[in-house]
């Protein structure tokens, strides 16, 4: 089944640095960016949003990929009913400060 059942994703208050998460053992978690108190979020779904043979970052970066990627996840608060969405890429950025980057994507 397509993610999203096909339908449109993007997020939306996931954005600018809302989102954060922790790990507890090597589980990573996301907290709900509206819920006080770190709320977990549920992950509904997730779906390959790209895929890429090469990796435009192995020809600047010391470690090699084996591939190109972006995963979407849907994200759901229990508490506060809260739905979007999170891409993690290995064709994003792969380093650098996050304070030089935020806001200026
Ligand atoms: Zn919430």
């Amino acid at each position: 089944m397509a993610f999203n059942s096909g339908k449109p994703y993007g997020g939306i208050e996931t954005t600018n640095g809302r989102l954060i998460g922790a790990t507890d053992t090597d589980y990573f978690y996301f907290f709900c960016p509206k819920c006080p108190d770190k709320e977990i979020m549920r992950i509904l779904e997730y779906g390959e949003h790209e895929r890429t043979e090469t990796n435009k970052y192995d020809a600047t970066c010391k470690s090699k990929t084996k591939y190109g990627f972006t995963l979407a996840f849907k994200l759901h608060c229990e508490k506060c009913g809260l739905t979007d969405f999170v891409k993690v890429s290995n064709i994003g950025r792969q380093g650098g400060k996050y304070s030089d980057f935020l806001g200026k994507s």
